[in-house]
C-alpha cells in the first residue's frame, strides 16, 4: 500500500517496475476510443432507452424482438471496431508479466482480437446465445450486418435463445469470480481501467486485491465509485496512458 502521490505517473511506474503479478480489471471505457459506446453517459441511450434498462432479464422476456434487435445493432458495432492502443498495450504487459490475469466486463470480444490471453470475460460475450430452455450456449451465427428473418433459436432444441450476457440484476456463473478472486490474492498491482464502478462485483475484486497487498491504480478521464479508494489516479483515456505507460517501463 503507498501513499496517495502527488506525481500519479512516477507513482505507476514505480509500482508497476517493482510488480512480478499484474492484475488488470477493464470495463467499457477502454473501448470507447474503438467506438464502442459505454453504457453511462452519451453512448447510453439507443432510440431514447436507457442500455441499463435494456440488459435485463425482465426486458427480455416483455419485448426479446426489441432486445435482439438492440443486440444485432451492438454486434454490429463491435464487429466494426478494432483494438485500440489501449488493448495492444495490455497484449505487451501480458509477455512483460511473470503472471499476468485481465478480467474484462466487456463482451465485445476486443481483447482476444488484440492478442491478450489470459482473459475472463466476467459479463460474457457478444457473439454467442444461450438457451432459455436447455441453458446450452452457443456461437450466434447469424450475420450482424443483415437484419434476421427471425429471432435466434437454440441450435440443440429450438428454443427461442437470449444473448449469452449476464445482465443487471442477475448472479455471475459459476466459478468466473473465484478465478479472478485467487489472482487478486497474488496480485502485486491491480489496474483498473474504464469502469464507472457501478457494477459491484469487479470493483470488489479490486479491492480484494488491495486488501491483500496491491497497489490499485485506476486509469479513468472522470473520477468514478472507485477513484476514491484507488492508491494512484491516472486521469486521462486509456488509448493514450496505457502506450505511455508501456513506452516509459521499456526505457
Ligand atoms: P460504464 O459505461 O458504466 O462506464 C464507462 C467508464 O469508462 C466511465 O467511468 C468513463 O469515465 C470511462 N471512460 C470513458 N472513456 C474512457 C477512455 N477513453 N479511457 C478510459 N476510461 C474511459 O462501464 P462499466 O463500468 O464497464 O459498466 C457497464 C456494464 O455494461 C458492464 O457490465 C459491461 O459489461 C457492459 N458494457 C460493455 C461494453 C463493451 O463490451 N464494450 C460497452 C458498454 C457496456
Ligand atoms: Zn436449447
Amino acid at each position: 500500500m503507498i501513499t496517495k502521490s502527488a506525481e500519479p505517473f512516477s507513482a505507476a511506474i514505480r509500482e508497476l517496475t517493482n510488480a512480478r503479478n499484474l492484475l488488470v480489471v477493464t470495463g467499457a471505457g477502454i473501448s470507447a476510443e474503438s467506438g464502442v459506446p459505454t453504457f453511462r453517459g452519451a453512448g447510453g441511450l439507443w432510440r431514447g432507452y436507457d442500455a441499463t434498462q435494456l440488459a435485463t432479464p425482465e426486458a427480455f422476456a416483455k419485448n426479446p424482438e426489441l432486445i435482439w434487435e438492440w443486440y444485432r445493432w451492438r454486434r454490429e458495432i463491435c464487429h466494426v471496431a478494432t483494438p485500440n492502443p489501449a488493448h495492444e498495450s495490455l497484449v505487451e504487459f501480458e509477455r512483460a508479466f511473470p503472471r499476468f490475469l485481465l478480467a474484462t466486463q466487456n463482451v465485445d470480444g476486443l481483447h482476444a482480437r488484440a492478442g491478450s490471453k489470459n482473459v475472463v470475460q466476467l459479463h460474457g460475450t457478444i457473439d454467442e446465445i444461450l438457451c432459455k430452455r436447455c441453458y446450452r450456449a452457443s456461437k450466434n451465427i447469424d450475420d450482424p450486418f443483415e437484419p434476421p428473418s427471425k429471432l435466434p433459436t437454440c441450435p440443440h432444441c429450438g428454443k427461442l435463445a437470449r444473448p449469452n450476457i449476464l445482465w443487471f440484476g442477475e448472479s455471475y456463473w459459476e466459478g468466473v469470480l473465484q478465478k479472478v478472486a485467487s489472482f487478486a490474492h497474488i496480485a502485486d498491482v491491480c489496474l483498473v481501467i474504464g469502469t464507472s464502478g457501478q457494477v459491484w462485483p469487479p470493483i470488489a475484486l479490486a479491492l480484494e486485491a488491495q486488501k491483500n497487498g496491491a497497489t490499485l491504480i485506476e486509469i479513468n478521464p472522470t473520477s468514478g465509485e472507485l477513484t476514491p479508494k484507488a492508491d494512484i489516479w491516472l486521469q486521462g483515456p486509456a488509448g493514450s496512458l496505457l502506450p505511455a505507460l508501456w513506452s516509459q517501463l521499456c526505457s
